[in-house]
């Protein structure tokens, strides 16, 4: 039996997760998995999946219903969804910080162009007031 990620074989001492749906065998380190994973998942009873059969998961799930109110969620779906959520969260973290320094560029100049067309302004009046 050959690993189903990096397709080298698995070893009888090597640590390895099968797929609960199509059964293929992964090492723990090709699924991203460390032990402590892996032993909560077995005093669980989760099952592991594939990325393969994750994603046809996920394809079905999504048009039905939102991940988050799914109760039968393995173990690993929820890791895997915890960590897609903190990259998600950097992710989000950074582009609000863009959208928030240009929100704040945009203040900037439309204060300036403010102040700028209100000197003007006073000029004009005191200009007409002068002649
Ligand atoms: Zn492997
Ligand atoms: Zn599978």
């Amino acid at each position: 039996m050959s690993c189903k990620i990096c397709f080298k074989s698995v070893r009888s001492g090597q640590n390895k997760v099968a797929c609960g749906v199509c059964s293929a065998l992964v090492h723990t380190t090709c699924a991203g998995l460390n032990t402590n994973d892996v032993k909560i998942m077995t005093e669980n009873n989760r099952i592991w999946r594939c990325t393969d059969c994750n994603l046809e998961r996920s394809k079905s799930m999504s048009d039905v219903t939102p991940v988050s109110n799914d109760s039968s969620l393995s173990l690993v779906d929820v890791i895997s969804l915890l960590k897609g959520m903190r990259e998600d969260q950097k992710k989000m973290e950074i582009d609000l910080g863009n959208s928030l320094e240009a929100c704040h560029a945009d203040l900037f100049i439309y204060e300036k162009n403010d102040k700028e067309l209100g000197g003007e302004k006073v000029q004009c009046q005191e200009n007409r007031e002068n002649s």
